[in-house]
């Protein structure tokens, strides 16, 4: 099919526009929008059919569910019955917000949007395109990040075309998004709270109105089994290996050179480099991250720098961790998740030859 791409204002989205898109998803079609943290694959929620497209267009396993997403909270009437006490609380200071809360599902909510579970996920996102779009359709759309599955999220319509190009309806294009990773995903239905993926809102403003939040860990995923895409050891993942250092120039340094000397070509080297770090460095191919300390711009930069370092035909990318303090905990996440070797995800990655496949030097 042709994917049609339609350029937006992000303030001010022409509503002929809005409407066509908003009719494609009345009609069962998918259009990909922005929201302030990635762009998303929309489809509508309450048609199953629908929402199956989204997951042969990503090729993503019918066991990973999908957030939907809302324009106002009397919307949320379709998806649950009664949201907790805690929920209204959340709802007046993140929403619209880059926070999904997961919530006890209403039967009509389709088993293929909460892969079967009982719950299911909701975020109001903090984008005029997305919040328009929502409204013009006149029901809940579900949208997972729009790429393909695994792969980094999408920042920009061009990310999105890259992946899903002639497998999804149309995208409409507002230039890239503000916060850059993905939304925190926070489990209401526990006591205490868990977060089952750190990202735009900061564990520690959510501690601030609930008290005790939890992170989930891989043991609370065998536990309960929970089929999390955002949970999966390996994820948001480049097609080469990514290494990781502690977050200082001196042991980024070193990491460039133990590739080195294992035979890499500096040219070969992709680095995620904060702003003024190893300034005399030659050779490596670097993406000017940003400065460090500033985890939003960070974050913001995140997938822009992973996706443009493998267009430049490197064979491996170094990045330092910043701590877990606000986004810095999302960037952890993500950058651990694409390090991971796939050896440990699947059996594809026999594949690959590489000396020092995501290794954490
Ligand atoms: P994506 O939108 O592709 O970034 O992925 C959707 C995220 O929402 C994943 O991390 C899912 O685990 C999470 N999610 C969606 N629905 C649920 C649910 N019912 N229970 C737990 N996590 C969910
Ligand atoms: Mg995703």
């Amino acid at each position: 099919m042709e994917t049609k791409v339609w350029k937006v204002d992000p303030q001010f989205p022409d509503p002929k526009v809005i409407a066509k898109a908003a009719e494609v998803i009345r009609r069962g079609g998918l259009i990909a929008f922005p929201t302030e943290t990635v762009y998303g694959l929309g489809a509508n929620a309450l048609d199953e059919n629908a929402v199956l497209k989204i997951f042969a267009a990503k090729e993503r396993p019918p066991w990973d569910p999908l957030i939907v997403h809302i324009f106002d909270l009397t919307m949320l009437e379709h998806l649950v019955d009664e949201p907790p006490e805690n929920f209204h609380k959340l709802a007046e200071l993140f929403m619209p917000g880059p926070l999904t809360v997961v919530m006890w599902k209403k039967a009509k909510v389709p088993d293929a949007v909460t892969a079967g579970l009982p719950t299911v996920a909701v975020r109001m996102p903090n984008h005029p395109v997305a919040l328009v779009l929502i409204e013009a359709s006149g029901v809940p759309i579900a949208a997972p990040s729009a790429n393909k599955f695994g792969r980094p999220s999408p920042t920009t319509a061009e990310h999105v075309l890259h992946d899903l190009a002639g497998r999804i309806d149309g995208i409409l294009d507002a230039g890239p998004t503000q916060v850059g990773v993905e939304s925190t995903v926070l489990d209401l239905t526990k006591i205490p709270p868990v977060i089952l993926r750190p990202g735009g809102v900061g564990k520690e403003a959510l501690e601030k109105v609930l008290g005790e939040v939890l992170v989930a860990t891989k043991i609370l995923e065998v536990e309960t089994g929970l089929p999390s895409p955002g949970m999966m050891p390996r994820h948001y993942a480049p097609s080469v290996p990514v290494i990781l250092t502690d977050g200082n120039p001196s042991e980024l340094a070193a990491a460039i050179e133990v590739l080195k000397s294992q035979g890499y070509d500096p040219n070969q080297i992709g680095v995620l480099m904060p702003s003024g770090w190893l300034a005399g460095i030659e050779g490596v191919v670097t993406f000017d991250w940003g400065s460090w300390g500033n985890w939003d711009e960070l974050a913001q930069k995140l997938f822009v720098g992973i996706r443009w370092l493998e267009m430049q035909k490197i064979s491996a990318i170094v990045a330092p961790l910043p701590p877990p303090i606000g986004l810095g905990l999302a960037i952890r996440d993500r950058l651990t998740k694409a390090a991971t070797p796939k050896d440990e995800f699947s059996s594809e990655s026999k594949k690959s030859n590489c000396k020092c496949q995501g290794k954490t030097l």
